[in-house]
């Protein structure tokens, strides 16, 4: 695309937006690919992204069943953060945060990454050493970690009702580099960069089932728009991994839940990271529109629905008046859901299925924004060399059967949400 000098620009904005380029192109499906990636959400966009850039594979496809970015990669609270405390996460995490860092020199996108910190509170003296340990156990792997007292919280956000009779702020968990990023841009770029390199991205394209050889493995996709062959095929759908994987006949330990979150009218700005309630489903940040972003826990039943039901709005909106009253001031300006896979340990799958030529990368929970950059990396890394990357080696299917679990869903459906 030229440049536009700013006449241009001006032009174009009171005209009829002629000449604009689009960022990737909106590609048909060929016959065949060497790597087809089912889903065009981050994750599957980020993964085709580093199959073409880090190993030089170009005849990828991503297919996805409506518009890139419409699933969960669109919906979610924007949060990034390495703060996991087990030796199975907490490397996978800060590699995340390591791509995060240089996500838009990387992709030569603005994808407003903030390192505004998130702050996880305590209200006990048990939470506290529980996240003293989390805390200690994050600096051992040189991740950043700072315990705060209530005094240094009070300076840092005061607008907090520190003396709240049931839940009294005591301190809190700070990850300084925690922040927020802006999701659909990730999706964008990530969709941009790749198509520079020779990916398609194919939209209104669902997988409906999949192609056997004679052995059984598979070796490609029947979809909306016909069949397409492929040496190895990858499914990155999120909140579809049952369905997807049971078209290849594979039962997935998950359970899928709606999770809702709210925006708020713009407010000025108060809230200065993201802070998490510890003793409540609930979480906030505000976005750079002023609008207080705000979540909490599943709706508690299973579902497909990408909406959510009043008593998960009122457990969001109590918790929310119990850590800040002010908030009961705010007006609501939308709400919405998404689709969580939740895995029965909390954390993600990243691996080769029983079947030949399929692989998994699924059960993200709450959590798999943050998770972005380096799932693609890792399921690239599989992709391409059928070997687990290191820092995603514990994210085995199996891990349910033997008992390996990386249980830590406590930092994921408690007290330190998403
Ligand atoms: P998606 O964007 O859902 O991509 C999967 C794609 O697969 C979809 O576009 C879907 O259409 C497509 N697909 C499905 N079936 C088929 C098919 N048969 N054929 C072709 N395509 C198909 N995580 C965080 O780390 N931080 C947060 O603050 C956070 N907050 C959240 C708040 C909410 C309300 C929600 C809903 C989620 C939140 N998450 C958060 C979780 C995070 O959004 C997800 O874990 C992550 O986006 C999932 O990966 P994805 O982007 O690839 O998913």
């Amino acid at each position: 695309m030229q440049p536009f000098s700013i006449f241009e620009l001006a032009k174009q904005a009171l005209g009829k937006h002629r000449g604009w380029q689009p960022a990737w192109r909106d590609a048909a499906p060929k016959s065949g690919y060497d790597i087809v990636i089912v889903g065009g959400g981050g994750h599957g966009l980020a993964t085709a992204f580093y199959l073409a850039k880090v190993h030089g594979l170009t005849r990828i496809a991503v297919v996805e069943k409506g518009w890139i970015g419409g699933g969960n990669a669109g919906r979610n609270t924007t949060i990034i953060r390495s703060n996991y405390g087990l030796a199975g996460n907490e490397p996978f995490y800060e590699w995340s945060m390591k791509l995060w860092e240089g996500l838009e020199q990387a992709l030569n996108y603005n994808a407003m990454v903030s390192q505004r910190g998130v702050l996880n509170l305590y209200h006990s003296d048990a939470q506290r050493d529980g996240y003293a340990r989390r805390g200690n156990a994050m600096r051992l792997h040189g991740v950043d970690a700072e315990l705060l007292d209530r005094a240094r919280l009070r300076q840092m956000v005061p607008f907090l009702d520190y003396d709240n009779a049931r839940f009294p702020i005591m301190g809190g968990l700070y990850q300084a580099r925690g922040g927020t990023a802006r999701h659909d841009a990730v999706v964008w770029g990530y969709a941009r960069a790749a198509s520079a390199l020779g990916v398609d991205i194919i939209q209104n394209c669902e997988v409906m089932g999949f192609l056997r050889d004679q052995s059984g493995a598979v070796c490609g996709v029947e979809t909306a728009r016909g069949p397409i062959a492929a040496g190895k095929v990858g499914i990155a759908v999120a909140g579809h991994s049952s369905q997807v994987a049971q078209l290849a006949g594979i039962r997935l330990p998950i359970e899928s839940h709606v999770l809702q979150a709210f925006v708020s009218e713009g407010l000025k700005p108060v809230i200065p990271g993201v802070i998490t309630f510890g003793a409540g489903h609930f979480y906030i940040s505000q976005s750079n529109k002023g609008g207080l972003v705000f979540g909490g826990d599943i709706d508690g039943y299973n579902s497909y629905a990408q909406r959510g039901n009043l008593p998960t709005a009122e457990d969001v909106c109590e918790g929310g008046m119990a850590l800040m009253p002010m908030i009961g001031r705010a007006r609501i300006l939308r709400s919405w859901g998404g689709i969580m896979d939740m895995t029965m340990d909390g954390s993600p799958i990243i691996d080769r299925s029983p079947v030949d030529g399929l692989y998994l990368n699924a059960g993200w929970c709450y959590g798999g924004f943050k998770a972005t950059p380096a799932s693609g990396w890792c399921f690239a890394h599989l992709l391409a060399t059928d070997a687990a990357h290191e820092v995603a080696a514990a994210y085995r299917l199996d891990r349910f059967r033997t008992g390996h679990l990386i249980d830590e869903k406590g930092v994921g459906a408690q007290p330190n949400l998403h």
